[in-house]
């Protein structure tokens, strides 16, 4: 099998060309910044390894300094892509990458020259593959596997060119970058085909995982207060609710607002929401470890919970009835007060649905209401008991 250096060239100038086409159509749809930069980077690999050919025909500072150095330039650019992608500031001393190139062109005309050349040539690009695989490690934030793939085909990239780097000073070692010979020649250009696979598909891999946590996240929440959304606390709810048990009894608050169309009507919807960003502060402060709050919709909230009981449903109705009362009346002047409306329903085993739950709580929310509101109406589904 001929696997001959410019017909090697030609395979990655094509694959190169294909990978930079498809990270700009994706930063088309996506607009993710790094995208853009990884795409050049390959787009540089383009121009480098097409300018490479040249060095057949004689043309060896263009063949060999400048498309070796694009070669640097490139990884340069996906390191700035990563850098861009985990929001970490890059050193300036990363620039000294294009002075270190330049610097390339006062090599010594001597027998060692392809020798120092590839060397150099090799460490700059091992530098800013391993720092690019460096920032993706995964620091307190889990990394998406999108990520950690791109990490590790990165790493192993890094690791060749090092490895590269340290076998070209080996005493013997055939290099002749003039003519392409060398079995380290030969060895990177394979080398560097596989590569822009695998580095161009993790990098599309890794912002696509990203766009769809976002996503997820996105679609699971309230938009205004950030709670879980009622779809959320149906994927989320049972879990919790298979846990229930005599041992282990569970429980469900229904918040709504007392007279919330007042603040409304007298403040406007803007102060309305934002005594309903106020609400869902005051929840998530109180809310229990374990314990699931969404915003089913309105002026109306949730929380589910086990580990329950009658006191402690109490307790927190009354903390979060007394705490959102004080900001609502040091807030807002209203001819009836804006309080706090509670239903809840203790139970010990684990009920039918999410629904079903939902409207107990909802018939002794009803039950608060109708008795003049700013009031807690618990069901204890063990005795039928209710307690105001
Ligand atoms: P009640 O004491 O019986 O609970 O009456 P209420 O005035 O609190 O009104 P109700 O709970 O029946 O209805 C909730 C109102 O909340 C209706 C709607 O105008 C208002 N609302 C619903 N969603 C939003 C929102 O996102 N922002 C704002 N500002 N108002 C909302
Ligand atoms: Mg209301």
């Amino acid at each position: 099998m001929a696997l001959d250096p410019p017909t090697m060239l030609t395979l990655s100038i094509a694959l190169a060309a294909a990978a930079a086409l498809y990270l700009a159509i994706e930063w088309r749809s996506i607009r993710e910044p790094s995208l853009l930069f990884w795409s050049a980077g390959f787009a540089t690999i383009t121009v480098g390894s097409t300018l490479a050919l040249l060095r057949g025909s004689g043309l060896l500072l263009i063949g060999i300094w400048l498309a070796n150095g694009l070669l640097v330039i490139a990884h340069w650019l996906f390191l700035v892509g990563v850098a861009r992608f985990t929001e970490t500031r890059l050193s300036r001393a990363w620039y000294l990458i294009f002075l270190a190139w330049a610097a390339m062109l006062l090599l010594p005309d001597d027998p060692s020259w392809s020798k120092v050349m590839l060397a150099a040539n090799s460490l700059l690009v091992a530098l800013s593959t391993l720092k690019a695989s460096l920032l993706l490690r995964p620091h307190g934030k889990s990394l998406s596997v999108g990520a950690v793939q791109l990490r590790y085909v990165l790493l192993i990239h890094g690791l060749f060119y090092l490895a590269k780097a340290i076998s070209v000073v080996i005493p013997g070692t055939l290099i002749d970058l003039a003519a392409f010979r060398g079995e380290i020649i030969q060895i990177s250009l394979v080398e560097g085909a596989m590569a822009i696979m695998l580095i161009a598909l993790s990098m599309t891999g890794t912002e696509r995982y990203r766009r769809e946590k976002r996503m997820a996240r996105l679609a699971a929440r309230d938009p205004l207060t950030a709670l879980y959304n009622r779809r959320a606390l149906e994927v989320r709810s049972p879990r919790l609710l298979r846990e229930v048990a005599s041992t282990r009894p569970g429980a469900l608050l229904l918040i709504d607002i007392d007279n919330f169309k007042l603040v409304n009507d007298l403040y406007g919807h803007t102060a309305g929401d934002r005594l309903l960003v106020t609400l869902s502060e005051i929840i998530r402060s109180v809310l229990p470890d374990g314990a699931l709050a969404a915003r089913l919709g309105g002026d109306e909230f949730v929380i589910v919970l086990n580990n329950a009981s009658s006191e402690r449903i109490v307790g927190l109705g009354s903390t979060l009835r007394d705490q959102f009362q004080q900001v609502a009346a040091q807030t807002f002047t209203t001819p009836a007060a804006v309080t706090l409306s509670i239903g809840a329903t203790l139970f010990d085993q684990p009920p039918a649905s999410l629904a079903a739950l939902i409207e107990q709580g909802d018939a002794a929310l009803y039950e608060s209401k109708r008795g003049g509101r700013d009031s807690i109406r618990l069901v204890d589904k063990r005795t039928n008991a209710a307690l105001n």
